[in-house]
């Protein structure tokens, strides 16, 4: 496929072309890319500051007073993902830790401090786990080829595809196989939110945040809610009764 010419006329743009080589299908995707340098990107800012000064003059000074974001969105690492731009949703609006696969660690220190943050200081009201199709972590651990510090963040997943690995295997294509992994990741990190001393904390003082499981389909574009959410995927659900018992003494 050939790609179109580069056009250095403003703004400038070109194709970037990632492909993705799977064993039964090839697919290309073609992203346009308006920064090419660091350069370009410090003008983008420039542009983008004189457009939202235009449109409301005290937009800046609004953003300087703080944050009351409702969602806290623990997201993938890829850069073709920002759930703001998915959503259209404005600066001030969404919380954000992302890293490889979305996952959430209880032994990530980074994770922990976000999500304690997000919760008891932001209170926010929402926590989205938002996967993707087409993720590269998910790939890796699929097919456990990678080397390094990524091979060990991406382990659990690997695990949860041996403990699936009946289901996924009568998947008939290698993309449905990878769809379903994903999926079933989200659902895993949704389930490890709810085993955090922090949430445990609050759904036992009754303000929880909800919390949801979307993927978002890179093909399409839109956003899948896994419906996945359920309280009852606390580490220990016994822990409200014996709160009462204790109190009751
Ligand atoms: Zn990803």
């Amino acid at each position: 496929m050939r790609l179109p010419d580069l056009k250095f006329s403003e703004p400038k743009t070109y194709f970037h072309e990632e492909a993705y080589l799977c064993k039964h299908q090839k697919i290309l995707i073609f992203q346009t890319m308006k920064h090419h340098s660091i350069a370009e990107l410090l003008k983008g800012n420039q542009a983008w500051v004189a457009h939202q000064q235009q449109a409301d003059p005290t937009y800046f000074q609004k953003l300087a007073t703080g944050q009351t974001p409702p969602y806290l969105y623990i997201g993938c690492s890829d850069s073709r993902l920002p759930l703001t731009k998915f959503t259209q949703t404005e600066p001030g609006e969404m919380f954000v830790h992302r890293n490889i696969a979305n996952q959430v660690c209880l032994t990530d220190i980074n994770f922990l401090s976000v999500l304690e943050y997000a919760i008891a200081h932001l209170h926010v009201q929402h926590i989205i786990v938002c996967g993707h199709y087409y993720c590269g972590g998910i790939q890796a651990a699929f097919e456990g080829t990678t080397t390094g510090v990524v091979d060990s963040w991406v382990n659990p997943i690997r695990e949860l595809y041996l403990q699936h690995e009946e289901e996924i295997s009568q998947l008939p294509t290698r993309q449905a196989k990878l769809n379903r992994l994903a999926e079933l990741n989200v659902e895993a990190q949704v389930k490890n939110l709810y085993q955090t001393s922090i949430m445990r904390q609050v759904l036992r003082e009754d303000h929880a945040p909800e919390v949801h499981g979307w993927l978002l389909d890179l093909h399409s574009g839109l956003i899948k809610d896994l419906n996945v959410s359920t309280e009852a995927w606390q580490l220990y659900p016994s822990c409200l009764t014996a709160n009462l018992l204790l109190t009751e003494r």
